[in-house]
């Protein structure tokens, strides 16, 4: 049997049209290709204005500002970072290099979120801070986290790669912790293909993250007349991107809203039309908690039992359908296991790991897409 061509992919990256006449822009109009050009400024303060933050620097990755979150959160070895398990290996990786012990506790059952109610009872006197990843675009139970944080002294770090313009009680993800890391992988919602940025709430720790971010220099300094040499200061590393990718991403940025909008209609009309299944209990929806809004990042569904998502992942691709799971848990994952532990049993985690299933979900998919999508795990589950 031929195998079956793909007529709805997972994701289509968009490009939102100026992306290489901005490039070009920076390349023969502004002769600045290297970091901190007139692109990378301008995506920083659009960033800074949208959203909020006292300041926000660009990074090459999320995985680059988790890394300078990690320096300025001043991660020693033996400290100890809470957050699910049910996440991308940057979460804990990034803390992991700088001697630290991520301790992983499970999730919620509603939102796949850090399971809050579990954070208290994993503190230890080692335990530095909290990394709450705002799962598929949905915030997590902000107040709470961060009166435990505040009473127990603790940094919040918000892993916010999936939750750009996300909100949470009128606020912008991103601008709650002290610090808040932002992904542009070509998988997210606004892209550079690669690329990401750091934003920081608390403006004490505004002037060491541009040291950091330039290889451990006071270059910044230097060149706002702070400083008349410049040098090596502290530690760092080189963390940010070349103005071809601000260049692109500016592009992207004066979408965003669209880009949002667009997504969060698809989300809404695979809601509806899923809605009698959920309903039957053949399979658990998202969920946004009151108060939350989300940017529509990414749609899923939970399946009854692994082999049942084995099962529907295969009939979806033989209508040329591409659906796709994710996480291996980090706690069970090789290195997990060698860097980590874990707090109480992550049945939860579990339990999503081997059941969760993301449809299709790109800016130029049409409601005739959704549609197929839809129809196609109706008809499996009238079958099973
Ligand atoms: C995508 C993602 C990252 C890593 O982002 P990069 O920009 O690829 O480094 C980190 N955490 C989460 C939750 C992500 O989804």
């Amino acid at each position: 049997m031929a195998t079956n061509e793909i007529k709805i992919p997972f994701n289509k990256p968009f490009i939102a049209g100026k992306e290489l006449f901005y490039i070009a822009q920076a390349v023969i109009e502004n002769h600045h290709t290297a970091g901190d050009g007139s692109f990378t400024k301008k995506c920083q303060r659009w960033l800074e204005d949208k959203v909020g933050s006292a300041k926000v620097l660009l990074t090459h990755s999320c995985t680059a500002a988790l890394e300078m979150a990690a320096i300025l959160a001043d991660i020693q070895a033996g400290d100890e970072i809470i957050m699910s398990s049910y996440t991308f290996v940057s979460t804990a990786n990034t803390f992991v290099l700088r001697g630290g012990i991520p301790v992983f506790v499970d999730i919620r059952p509603d939102t796949l979120n850090i399971n809050e109610t579990l954070i208290e009872e994993a503190i230890t006197p080692n335990t530095r801070a909290i990394v709450p990843v705002h799962y598929a675009g949905v915030p997590c139970q902000m107040d709470t986290i961060m009166n435990i944080a505040k009473r127990r002294r603790l940094l919040v770090i918000e892993d916010a790669a999936q939750a750009l313009l996300s909100k949470y009680h009128n606020r912008y993800i991103g601008t709650i912790g002290q610090m808040a890391c932002l992904s542009f992988h070509e998988t997210k919602n606004i892209i550079s293909g690669e690329g990401g940025a750091i934003l920081i709430n608390d403006s004490s720790l505004i002037e060491r993250a541009e040291v950091i971010r330039e290889k451990g220099t006071n270059r910044s300094q230097f060149f706002k007349g702070q400083v008349d040499k410049y040098t090596w200061v502290d530690i760092g590393s080189s963390f940010l991107p070349s103005d071809i990718i601000a260049a692109f991403l500016y592009a992207q940025m004066e979408n965003a809203d669209q880009i949002m909008a667009k997504r969060n209609s698809i989300y809404d009309l695979y809601m509806e039309r899923l809605q009698p299944l959920a309903e039957k209990g053949c399979l658990q929806l998202p969920c946004i908690l009151n108060d939350c809004s989300s940017n529509g990042h990414m749609f899923y569904i939970v399946t009854r039992s692994l082999k049942e998502r084995t099962r529907l992942t295969e009939f979806l691709k033989k209508r040329g359908i591409l659906a796709v799971f994710h996480y291996v848990p980090l706690h069970s994952s090789p290195a997990g296991k060698l860097y980590g532990r874990t707090h109480g049993a992550l049945d939860v985690t579990k339990r999503v790991s081997n059941c969760l299933l993301r449809l299709p979900l790109y800016y130029e998919m049409t409601d005739n897409d959704v549609h197929s999508v839809t129809e196609a795990i109706i008809d499996f589950y009238k079958n099973s």
